[in-house]
């Protein structure tokens, strides 16, 4: 079975199939053309998953297109990191990375072929004039005082745009289309506008920059495109996409199909946000590892596996939705879940004393490291008459259904023994300061010799031998839903949840723990998936990011109620 027969269906593989059985199309091309203003996001993974995921289908070709049409001073952090993210996500574009900046002189050259076709012209409105003459929905524009000068005018003038003889804003050269056309975009659209600024790549050799809608098209067709997929906020554009096309009569033609952009709950998708939370430093920059970037992801720990797979779950569709996160999470636990080892750590301790149990002794106990992967062998790990457990795993007043340690209940000690608590020791407060237990030496392990089972496994750490680190509690980082729907007079921002960081600075944990490397992945047992931060941690002092928490069994029986 190929890759093609496994993945599912949607309908722009039905769209393909159809133009290669008509003969419409020979090789499909496809292109992910990110503009570089910000870093990729998990919404840009779903374009990315698309377009280079038809294109290996198919045997065909996807390209990296940098749409980088807008001079700005920071493009080139931008450009390498969209590289770096897509490579990473697994998609290599190889020798295929081009630029539509590239494109500048053929663009213009065509532009020059427009006017003397009398289809383009240069407008000396000031931009609210033109916005005002645009007309509405259900009225047709008006047409510009300037919209009927001579080629030979028209030719000359936009040569004096490019030499930067007029003043930024001072002209535009625009479509000469329809401005009684019911698409608003066909009512003569801007091709060109004079912006006075270096772009990263061509210097100031230009001062004229096209247009998004002047541009995208016919760099498709220079790179011989056959399905410009985009989202669907540009269906109202596909009209313009053709007009240009038809009017330079440009073969092989692409052709444009639009899909529903992803969006996620609990977080924001538009790079112009999530650069506003960057530079109001609201988080720590674009790969803070709440941020739904995909450094973010990445510094967080989610693997490229997981959002692919994500990518996959999600499909792709005609109609906008919004995708609830814990979908995003499953499929985060489930890669994890395969790939990860095991250890333990305490986070909230009490100190539980055996009281049976020899005074000195260390025993080097064998644990499994993964029950998912056998490949994954076995460690050693110390216990003693001295263990921190999670307070949260005692409770005096045992409720109903409560399989964890209370007094008088036996629970096992993950691969250690049955312990049964016998005392229990408490402060001024009335807060538990210690529990004493004792063992069942029979029980070795964690299994009793004689078949007696128990309900409940908590795990441990041994006190003298439990070291310390800092972990970072990653939550939302938005605390509703739909961070967009806000009251009048209130934004997005308002909606930051106050929690989305916590830090644990002491968090005790099984001694091989120390020598974790960067970017290597655990589960602590009972708790959650971690990842040793490449960017805080130092040599023997790894820092841990909480990549997504296990589901919590008891708060689920507690909702249930
Ligand atoms: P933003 O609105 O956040 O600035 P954009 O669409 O302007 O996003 P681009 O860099 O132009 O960002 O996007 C590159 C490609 O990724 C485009 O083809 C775009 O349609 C696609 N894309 C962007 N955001 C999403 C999303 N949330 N879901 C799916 N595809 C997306
Ligand atoms: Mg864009």
């Amino acid at each position: 079975m190929t890759d093609t027969d496994k993945s599912p269906s949607n309908f722009i593989k039905h769209k393909i199939d159809a133009d290669i059985a008509a003969g419409k199309v020979k090789a499909v091309v496809t292109r992910f053309p990110p503009e570089p203003n910000g870093y990729l996001h998990i919404g840009h993974a779903k374009s990315i998953c698309l377009n280079f995921g038809l294109a290996q289908q198919y045997s065909g070709t996807c390209s990296l297109r940098y749409d980088d049409t807008n001079p700005s001073k920071e493009e080139q952090e931008y450009v390498d990191a969209i590289l770096a993210d897509l490579k990473w996500l697994g998609f290599d574009p190889r020798r295929h990375v081009y630029y539509a900046s590239d494109y500048f002189q053929q663009l213009y050259d065509w532009a020059l072929q427009l006017i003397r076709a009398g289809k383009a012209y240069v407008d000396h409105q000031t931009a609210e004039q033109i916005h005002d003459s645009r007309g509405t929905l259900t009225q047709p524009g008006q047409p510009s005082p300037y919209r009927d000068r001579s080629v030979e005018e028209n030719l000359a003038l936009f040569e004096k745009m490019k030499q930067g003889e007029f003043a930024e804003g001072e002209c535009v050269l625009r479509a000469k289309i329809d401005m009684a056309a019911p698409n608003v975009n066909l009512r003569d659209p801007a091709m060109y506008r004079i912006r006075k600024a270096s772009h990263h790549r061509t210097g100031d050799k230009w001062c004229i920059y096209p247009m998004y809608d002047w541009a995208h098209g016919q760099s498709d067709a220079i790179e011989k495109v056959s399905h410009s997929l985009c989202t669907l906020e540009f269906e109202d554009h596909r009209p313009l996409y053709d007009w240009f096309l038809d009017a330079l009569a440009l073969t092989p033609r692409p052709e444009q199909t639009e899909f529903a952009r992803l969006n996620l709950t609990y977080t924001v998708l538009s790079k112009r946000k999530l650069s506003e939370l960057v530079e109001g430093n609201h988080v720590s920059g674009w790969d803070d590892p709440r941020m739904p970037t995909l450094s973010g992801l990445r510094r967080r720990g989610v693997t490229p596996e997981a959002i692919r797979d994500f990518c996959d779950r999600i499909g792709v569709a005609r109609a906008n939705s919004t995708v609830d996160y814990a979908l995003f999470a499953n499929c985060i636990r489930e890669d994890l879940n395969k790939r990860t080892e095991r250890r333990m750590a305490i986070f909230d301790p009490i100190k539980l004393v055996i009281v049976n149990y020899p005074e000195g002794k260390t025993e080097w106990l064998e644990a499994e490291n993964n029950p998912e992967d056998p490949q994954a062998g076995k460690r050693k790990i110390p216990f003693g008459r001295e263990l921190y457990i999670e307070r949260d795993d005692f409770r005096e007043e045992a409720p109903k259904k409560w399989h964890r340690l209370a007094p008088g209940q036996e629970v096992r000690l993950l691969h250690a023994y049955y312990v049964t608590c016998s005392a229990v020791y408490k402060d001024a407060d009335g807060h538990v300061t210690e529990v004493h237990c004792t063992y069942d030496a029979d029980t070795k392990g964690g299994w009793s010799a004689d078949g007696r089972k128990v309900k409940g496994t908590i795990h441990w750490v041994a006190k003298e031998h439990a070291t310390l680190h800092e972990v970072r509690l990653y939550e939302h980082l938005f605390q509703v839903e739909d961070p967009n729907v806000v009251a009048e007079g209130q934004n997005y921002l308002d909606r930051l949840n106050p929690d989305s960081l916590k830090i644990a600075p002491r968090v005790f944990m099984e001694p091989g723990l120390r020598q974790a490397k960067y970017e290597e992945r655990f589960q602590f047992v009972r708790n959650g998936y971690y990842f040793v931060d490449p960017k805080e941690s130092l040599p023997g002092q790894p820092v841990f990011n909480r990549v997504i928490a296990l589901r919590d069994s008891w708060a689920k029986e507690e909702n249930k109620s």
